[in-house]
């Protein structure tokens, strides 16, 4: 897209925002890609280094070889040590200024509250990692904790109380959303006035039902991601750019409206 057409857009996302009463922002790995975090889809993403076959809980439970590959993952620090840029930051701007009703995210890296937007205004629907959770005896562990074992050279750590196998509290390909995240983002995404994607490829359901459930319900629906989405026929706007310089571009115009 070119610059001219990003402007226009983002003139007119202001102009959304202003005229909104409420506004959810939906989030995807693509918000958290400038943080340093990898996609799943684009090149050099995800999944071109790991099956996805490795992402499902059955594979996860029954093959060592799959944990200890996630626990690789994990102690390369990509999302435990990544910091928030300028798209969350904008975001948790909005909230500071009013102007934000919560965040859902599909993200489990926690860079939404790092920014801050505050725990209660955020619905993660696929889990964070910052909870270790034994899947034998339920015991959880603060994910400081195991990766300081990572580091020390443990490859597959195991519940120190009864040796069960240890899962990051986020969700896998086979799993269900947790209940309560999903019912409140659900009925968050039924009341807006103005729902905002930011950097997902709107593919992976359920989560992908919630901008379909704000349109149903009357909602206007704005997408900033850098490649078309199945939704962009249904978007007053769409804006085919990077979340952080996009949306630092939103933030800066809406403060100089707001404060005019
Ligand atoms: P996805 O990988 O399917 O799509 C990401 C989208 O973001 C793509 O369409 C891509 O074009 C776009 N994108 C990439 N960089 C961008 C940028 N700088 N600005 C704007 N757009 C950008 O991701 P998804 O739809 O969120 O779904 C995949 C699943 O992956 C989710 O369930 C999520 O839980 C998980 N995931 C999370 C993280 C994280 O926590 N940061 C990272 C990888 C995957």
């Amino acid at each position: 897209m070119a610059d001219q057409e990003i402007a226009v857009g983002v003139d007119q996302l202001v102009e959304l925002i202003i005229n909104a009463r409420r506004v959810v922002v939906f989030t995807g790995a693509g918000v958290s890609t400038e943080s340093g975090i990898p996609d799943f889809r684009s090149p050099g993403g995800i999944w071109s280094r790991f099956d996805p076959d490795d992402f499902t809980l059955q594979k996860f439970m029954s093959s060592k070889e799959s944990r200890r590959k996630q626990w690789r993952l994990m102690r390369e620090g990509h999302v435990t040590e990544a910091k928030p840029n300028a798209a969350h930051l904008a975001v948790a701007e909005m909230h500071r200024l009013g102007k934000l009703d919560c965040v859902i995210t599909q993200n489990i890296d926690g860079l939404h509250q790092k920014a801050g937007v505050p725990d209660d205004n955020v619905f993660e629907l696929h889990g964070s990692n910052k909870w270790i959770k034994c899947m034998a005896c339920g015991e959880r562990y603060p994910y400081a904790q195991v990766k300081a074992r990572l580091l020390e050279g443990e490859e597959i750590p195991e519940c120190k109380a009864c040796g069960g196998i240890l899962k990051p509290e986020v969700v896998f390909f086979g799993e269900s959303l947790p209940e309560d995240a999903l019912e409140q983002a659900s009925r968050h995404a039924r009341h807006c006035d103005l729902f905002i994607v930011i950097g997902s490829s709107l593919v992976v359901y359920p989560a992908a039902q919630m901008p379909v459930y704000a349109v149903a319900s009357g909602a206007r629906l704005a997408i900033i991601n850098l490649t078309p989405t199945l939704m962009d026929g249904q978007a007053e706007v769409v804006i085919n750019g990077k979340a952080g310089e996009v949306m630092a571009e939103v933030i800066t115009k809406l403060k100089a409206k707001l404060g005019g």
